[in-house]
């Protein structure tokens, strides 16, 4: 079993000791030490980082008792070895985890919110809360309650105790373990199981913040930030607002009413833009129409566009048949390296557009189809869209 320094204190973050023996596994190359002041992952909380002897830690697993270092250079010919624990992660984990016990309490004593899981993320933590929902009201009420505490400096104890002794005391929670049970305790706040570390008082976690809450199946998820992550978190919400009132030109709180009238006008913006566009297209076809062009035996109004898109020209297609139903319709655009086709005819007609269409569309090594009387497909521009024409009118002269 490897010495836990960090059960004895948890502000140790330099120490010497000696190498037991290093190995490698699946992870890649560990050291274990007679001692150790590395934290490993558990209990929700991320193992610590660091080094030994100036070789990088980047991983620290407790297995059976042992903590494995995982490191980034063989360590093998050195006996006597100094570590050093990354601080400000390793007190930011403090922060966050002893911030934990503090909101989970308040929502438990004030509301009888139970807390189920907890995780100590690398930007926020989550606790989810056992019940359907939370209301605003209650998040705001436990934050306070529990940022008392921070400020009240009370002391956080922790104590290795027997199953007997363990049940003295009004725990949160029946406990996970039976043996080398370890109690954090913050007198008249709480009393819970715990193997993190966590600091000496309440007034060093620095403060507690909720951000957010959100229904994670028949539970709420509700994510808070401690400590220096509280001050880096409104950091960064005063830098996303700076760039908003910039923008907007309105001062901070106006930011929201400004943004709803912005999303308003370009609403209005794209319905004008849609009637205008279907007015252009109107005036588009009735040009159209009033200058078909005989084709063999037929009338046949047709166009190469540069900027339709396929709804475009289904619409415009539609419109010019709408007004004479004697006609061929052969509308063709060209953007992007891509060309659609919509071929159509009027009622009075009997020519198979589909098939007029499904002749040429292999030109272009194109896809599409519809009915006799009005198909639309695409393909490449690997034909320029003149070419492509050609080839619709050449089927479009037989009288039907
Ligand atoms: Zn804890």
């Amino acid at each position: 079993m490897t010495v836990k320094l960090y059960y004895k204190d948890p502000y140790i973050r330099t120490f010497e000791t000696t190498v037991k023996n290093e190995q490698i596994d699946e992870q890649g190359r560990y050291v274990v030490l007679h001692e150790t002041a590395f934290y490993p992952t558990g209990g929700g909380q991320p193992h610590d980082v660091g080094t030994i002897n100036g070789v990088r830690v980047k991983d620290a697993q407790e297995v059976d008792g042992e903590v494995r270092h995982y490191v980034e250079e063989s360590l093998q010919s050195q006996e006597k070895v100094t570590g050093e624990v990354d601080w400000v992660r390793r007190f930011d984990h403090m922060q966050q985890h002893a911030g934990q016990h503090l909101l989970s309490a308040s929502f438990e004593d004030l509301f009888g919110y139970k807390t189920v899981s907890f995780h100590l993320g690398q930007e926020t933590c989550t606790i989810d809360l056992d019940v359907p929902k939370l209301t605003e009201e209650e998040a705001k009420r436990a934050e306070e309650s529990a940022n008392k505490i921070v400020l009240k400096n009370t002391e956080i104890i922790s104590k290795w105790v027997s199953p007997d002794e363990a049940q003295q005391y009004p725990l949160r929670k029946q406990l996970s373990v039976s043996e080398n049970i370890r109690l954090v305790m913050i007198p008249k706040v709480d009393y819970s199981g715990c193997g993190g570390t966590h600091p000496a008082f309440t007034g060093e976690v620095g403060g507690i913040s909720i951000l957010k809450w959100e229904k994670q199946k028949k539970q709420v998820r509700v994510t808070f930030v401690c400590g220096q992550r509280m001050i880096d978190e409104l950091y960064k919400k005063q830098k996303v607002m700076e760039t908003l009132t910039k923008t907007l030109s309105v001062p901070e709180e106006n930011v929201g009413e400004a943004t709803k009238r912005l999303l308003q006008q370009t609403n209005d913006q794209e319905k004008t833009i849609d009637n205008m566009k279907e007015k252009l297209l109107t005036y588009e076809a009735e040009k159209l129409v009033a200058t078909p062009h005989t084709v063999g035996h037929n009338q046949v109004v047709q166009l190469i566009s540069y900027e339709y898109g396929m709804k475009e020209l289904q619409k415009l297609a539609k419109i010019v048949l709408n007004e004479n139903s004697s006609v061929i319709v052969l509308l063709i655009s060209e953007v992007g390296g891509k060309i659609q086709i919509v071929c159509g005819r009027g009622s009075n007609l009997t020519l198979d557009m589909n098939l007029v269409l499904k002749e040429v569309l292999p030109v272009i090594n194109g896809k599409g189809g519809g009915k006799k009387d009005f198909a639309q497909g695409g393909g490449e521009a690997i034909r320029s869209a003149e070419d492509v024409m050609k080839e619709l009118l050449n089927r479009c002269t037989v009288k039907v």
